[in-house]
């Protein structure tokens, strides 16, 4: 059989995170685990979604990921060049824009950034992972809307395949350059990631992770998909972003009402491990994309940033006070856009 991954971060999160937790460990999650293994791989002929020429543009994405992986890791030369963190960070950021990233911010790395074991990769599965690079660059590149809008479909996969690829490239391009100054640094690309991105790009300062775990950048919201490159190279972190998303999210629950696979928890944020969250229900979420074919991305269909209001708009003190004031501007426009 065909095989084709590609899962989106809390599912990448959800693997990773329950590779010591299998179906040996947790008996009751085999029910589920057979389920899933019965059902047809995304883009596969068997799926609802399935077309001969589109499913396998995706297809042809991911195969290229595949084989673009081993370049994650590589050599430094062996003359280091001494840099002044605070402008090769400003010198990186630029180069990630330039090279197509839409956001780009460098970032002090912190333990909880760090999966504990590896994915993914056959070869690897299960190792403990213990070199934590202490900087990164995170940067973000863009998911078409008209793309995103036919979600759940095969247009939408083809767009998300795309963007992983985008994102590898500026990221090898990124670590290539990284390298030749004589510093350590490491992609983490689709299949291969590990990190958790959307943790990275908040507390770079990117943008601020919503109800449905995704992170909501300014201007795109969350129609980008995530990159990051870790090194040792020193590099000064970006501020993060000071708004505060949980209100308008309370009030919204578009994500929540919309979501096909009923993943996305439609009550208040909970305390998960310590911390007030929204917690998606992974297993929902990716069993839904087994039966429909692709990775979905309803949630990022319906969310309103980006899609008329940007998040930054909730820095001005009348909607930071009340964010549904907001909300009922997107509303009103959306029932009359003109
Ligand atoms: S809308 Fe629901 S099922 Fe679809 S990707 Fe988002 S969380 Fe998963
Ligand atoms: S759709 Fe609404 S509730 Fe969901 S993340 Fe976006 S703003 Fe928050």
């Amino acid at each position: 059989m065909r095989e084709i991954r590609c899962l989106q971060e809390w599912f990448i999160r959800w693997v990773q995170k329950n590779i010591k937790t299998t179906t040996t460990k947790n008996p009751e999650k085999k029910e589920l685990d057979d389920r899933l293994r019965a059902k047809p791989e995304l883009c596969s002929p068997e799926t609802p979604t399935y077309n001969p020429i589109d499913s396998n543009i995706a297809i042809a994405n991911f195969k290229f990921l595949a084989e673009l992986n081993h370049l994650v890791e590589g050599k430094s030369n062996p003359s280091k060049v001494p840099v002044d963190p605070e402008k090769i960070s400003w010198r990186i950021e630029e180069l990630a824009l330039y090279y197509g990233a839409k956001h780009a911010k460098t970032v002090k790395m912190r333990d909880y950034h760090y999966y504990s074991h590896r994915g993914r990769q056959l070869e690897h599965y299960g190792e403990e992972i213990k070199e934590l690079l202490p900087y990164g660059i995170a940067f973000t590149v863009e998911m078409k809307r008209e793309a995103v809008e036919k979600a759940p479909a095969t247009p939408e996969i083809i767009e998300s395949s795309r963007a992983y690829v985008e994102a590898a490239i500026i990221g090898m391009q990124l670590a290539y350059f990284i390298r030749e100054l004589g510093y350590k640094a490491r992609v983490h690309m689709d299949a291969n990631y590990l990190v958790i991105t959307t943790l990275v790009a908040q507390d770079a300062g990117i943008g601020v992770i919503g109800r449905h775990g995704l992170l909501i950048t300014p201007k795109y919201g969350p129609l980008v998909r995530l990159g990051v490159v870790t090194t040792d190279m020193p590099l000064t972190p970006g501020k993060k972003l000071e708004i505060e998303i949980h209100e308008f999210c309370n009030v919204c629950g578009l994500c929540a009402t919309t979501c096909p696979g009923r993943a996305i928890p439609e009550r208040d944020r909970e305390f998960i491990d310590g911390e007030l969250r929204w917690q998606i229900d992974q297993e929902k979420c990716y069993e839904f994309w087994r039966n429909v074919g692709t990775d979905c991305g309803v949630c990022i269909k319906h969310c309103p940033f980006g899609k008329g209001i940007d998040i930054l708009e909730l820095e001005k003190p009348e909607y930071s006070k009340e964010p549904s004031k907001l909300l009922r501007k997107y509303l009103n426009k959306n029932k009359n856009p003109n």
